[in-house]
């Protein structure tokens, strides 16, 4: 392994830029397209994207032949190939688990002779091929049935003497013809659920026995929780120097395709274009590249993420991961699609994961995790920033107080040209709130200690109320919101999610009523104009969109993160792009 990788790795080591790769982790653009012809344009693009190998789904090709078109694609493709040729073979009693467990794109698409398969992959090798991948689980749907089994009776029994013998017979007949080049990758793929690390641990030498070179497990993340199990076995695997590809599919599992390169894995899939992936949640090379800085991750990089449900949608990890590399700091910073908080630190308490964001819904709940907690945001009842002290202890604070609130002083001094305002511009003005999660208490709290009157609207009447008894407020149903005008120049802040992406059309309240009101926020900032500014605006309201509060509470996470000053200029410049 370490052969091929130096040698792969000595054309790359020094990139474009200049820099040097931190790491050995290859990156492989899986490749599936109907003829060679499209193979080899797209070999091209991945080479230009600045990959490091290319994973040709020979099962994609229509009209194929072998000798011929393996060739082809060896002495033309610019980039160190790997062949895959995945079967998809329906038993009569088995379509019910296929139609179950096995939609079409995760299996392959050769339905043809077992034997044939085999051969042409042994081709593969002695016409030049890099690597070639060889499943373990042959006997897929048997495997697949068995796991029915297994996930409905706890049922555990998982016929590994069927396929390695498969897979072991394959490497025996290759033996003595394998050029010394090519390595055999033996791969595992589970599509329902990820095995406990005792399992994982036996499924490595399992595969070991096969007399593979590389081992790869691609499993399934149910929970973020999973991929922990996939990172211990990569790093006892390196200990015990056996190459292993620990992919976790999912987008709950997209933190094992990024940080495989910390953990010492051996490669990570980066597709050409978004959505046309082979396996569910990988990511784009580029986004490999450029969003996580992939080659200068290293087994000091600290992690940090955005911890949310839904989270795809944030930008925070385009901003931090920028900001980091423009200072040279050693950290990166995911998305991290969470259901559990408290099951989240408990499973990543290691000081690798140094600080989180933290967004809807666990703002409340991420209060109870911290071991302290900063008194302003404990009395805002919610927290957006988690950071692990040295000593390993969860500090939880609330910066998404002090974001939105100077955003819209910054709104009302703008509207006045700042003329004759002593202290807060908020000083006497009714605010109202909607919403009373965790971004309503920040700014409820916020408006308060400024000296405004605070009433609060929540589609929960409830929770409204009981924010409004905190904070001293006046507490409103949603409905009435449409019918509540006691004075002019009110000021709005939307605080709920509607009206964000991908639900543009929608918004929390009527237009008529925006007449009332002389300057309207909106938490959300996807889109950066949301129907309720556009309306504001058409009203005549002053408008301050959620992008300013999220510069503003960003400045200082990045700040309590990193122990540097925010480089506020690039966070500006680097928004103004959403
Ligand atoms: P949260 O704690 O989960 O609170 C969500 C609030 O929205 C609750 O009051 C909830 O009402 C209400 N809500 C949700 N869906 C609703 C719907 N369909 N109709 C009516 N009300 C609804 O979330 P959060 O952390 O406060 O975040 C809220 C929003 O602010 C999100 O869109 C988030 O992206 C945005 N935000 C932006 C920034 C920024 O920097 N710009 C920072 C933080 C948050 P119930 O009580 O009835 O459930």
């Amino acid at each position: 392994m370490e052969t091929t990788t130096s040698a792969l790795l000595a054309s790359g080591s020094q990139m474009a830029s200049g820099e040097m790769r931190k790491n050995p982790t290859l990156i492989c653009v899986p490749i599936m397209r109907d003829s060679v012809e499209e193979i080899l344009v797209d070999t091209g693009k991945a080479k230009a994207s600045g990959a490091d190998l290319v994973e040709i789904r020979l099962d994609c090709l229509k009209n194929f032949s072998p000798h011929e078109d393996l060739k082809t694609i060896i002495r033309d493709c610019p980039l160190p190939t790997l062949f895959t040729y995945r079967f998809f073979k329906l038993g009569p009693s088995l379509i019910f688990c296929a139609v179950l467990y096995r939609p079409k794109w995760e299996g392959g698409q050769y339905d043809g002779d077992e034997k044939e398969r085999l051969d042409v992959l042994q081709l593969a090798m002695e016409l030049g091929a890099d690597y070639i991948d060889v499943e373990l689980q042959v006997a897929s749907l048997l495997v697949s049935f068995i796991t029915i089994l297994e996930l409905h009776y706890h049922f555990i029994y998982i016929p590994y003497h069927l396929s390695v013998k498969v897979a072991r017979e394959f490497n025996n007949s290759i033996s003595g013809k394998k050029p010394e080049k090519c390595r055999v990758i033996v791969s595992s793929h589970n599509y329902q659920y990820t095995p406990s690390t005792e399992d994982l641990g036996n499924l490595v030498a399992t595969i070991q026995a096969t007399g593979a070179d590389i081992v790869k497990i691609a499993t399934t993340a149910l929970d973020i929780t999973d991929v922990a199990r996939i990172f211990q076995i990569t790093v006892h695997s390196q200990v015990s120097h056996v190459p292993v590809i620990g992919l976790v599919m999912g987008e709950r599992g997209l933190i094992s395709r990024i940080l495989c390169a910390k953990f010492g894995g051996y490669l990570t899939f980066g597709t050409l274009e978004s959505g046309i992936v082979s396996a569910p949640g990988q990511p784009t090379i580029r986004d490999l590249l450029d969003l996580y800085n992939f080659r200068q991750l290293g087994p000091d990089t600290k992690v940090f993420g955005i911890i949310g449900k839904p989270v795809g949608h944030s930008k925070s990890p385009i901003l931090y991961n920028e900001a980091f590399k423009s200072v040279g700091f050693n950290g990166i910073y995911v998305h991290l699609l969470v259901d559990d908080v408290a099951k989240f630190f408990q499973t990543y308490s290691s000081s690798d994961f140094a600080g989180f964001s933290c967004t809807i819904p666990h703002k409340e709940a991420a209060v109870k995790i911290c071991d302290e907690v900063d008194p302003v945001a404990k009395s805002i009842g919610a927290i957006n920033c988690i950071v692990r002290r040295s000593d390993g202890k969860l500090f939880g604070c609330n910066t998404d107080y002090v974001g939105a609130i100077s955003a819209i002083e910054d709104g009302l001094r703008g509207k006045d040209n700042g003329s004759g305002i002593v202290g807060s511009p908020l000083a006497g003005k009714l605010f109202v709130v909607i919403g009373a999660g965790g971004a309503g208490k920040a700014l409820a709290y916020g408006a308060k200690e400024k000296g405004a009157r605070v009433a609060i609207a929540n589609r929960t009447f409830e929770r409204a109320k009981e924010l409004a008894n905190i904070v001293g407020a006046d507490a409103l149903s949603l409905a009435d919101l449409n019918n509540f005008h006691p004075e002019d120049g009110m000021i709005l802040a939307n605080t709920t999610s509607i009206g964000m992406q991908p639900k543009v059309d929608e918004t929390p309240v009527s237009k008529d009523v925006l007449k009332y009101y002389s300057l309207v926020f909106d938490a959300v900032y996807t889109p950066k104009v949301t129907r309720l500014l556009r309306e504001a605006e058409e009203s005549g309201a002053t408008t301050v969109s959620g992008l300013e509060m999220f510069i503003g509470q960003a400045y200082e996470q990045y700040e309590r993160f990193t122990g540097l000053p925010a480089p506020k200029e690039l966070f500006r410049k680097i928004m103004a792009k959403y």
